[in-house]
């Protein structure tokens, strides 16, 4: 649950242990989802005035194909969050660094901020490991797991004519 009563936190902060499933409404299309539910830990205190300060720490996984083999990679996430929510209309509404709630609201939903957290700190691009020989440009086989027949003929041009020379004299 991510969901905390405003009047509540007035006067008592709350530790918060949640998390955010990746069927959870607040994703949107093409967001990148976590392959697991985020956990999000930490402290949600009031900071005056309507704005409330969260403290914590988002875990969480994500499954992304290898940039260069497109083999799926499972990436570990985690970051420690800070941010203030704060009333539309509220001076600090330009901050990006501020997420705001509507005033009418009778609880705090953390969702919104964690998602864009989420979105900001996920990698939009792996790699399976860093000497990932990717894929054949003609054929597509994953050279990692072994080598095709194209790979010879597409070396150094100067190699094929060394290669044609030797033919010839045959
Ligand atoms: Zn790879
Ligand atoms: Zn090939």
């Amino acid at each position: 649950m991510l969901s905390f009563d405003l009047r509540s936190l007035e006067t008592k902060a709350v530790n918060v242990d949640g998390s955010l499933a990746p069927d959870d409404p607040i994703w949107e299309e093409a967001d990148v989802r976590p392959s697991e539910p985020i956990r999000v830990t930490g402290r949600l205190s009031s900071a005056g005035d309507g704005r409330f300060y969260f403290s914590g720490r988002i875990e969480g996984r994500v499954t992304l194909p290898c940039r260069l083999c497109l083999e799926d990679v499972d990436v570990e996430v985690e970051e420690d969050v800070h941010f203030l929510l704060a009333e539309n209309g509220a001076d600090e509404a330009d901050d990006p660094d501020v997420f705001l709630y509507d005033p009418g609201e009778r609880n705090i939903d953390l969702r919104p901020a964690i998602r864009e957290t989420w979105l900001l700190t996920a990698p939009a691009f792996v790699q399976c490991r860093e000497d990932c020989k990717g894929l054949c440009a003609t054929c597509g086989t994953n050279l990692n797991e072994g080598s095709c027949n194209c790979t010879q003929t597409s070396t150094d041009p100067r190699w094929s004519t060394l290669l044609k020379h030797q033919s010839d004299a045959h």
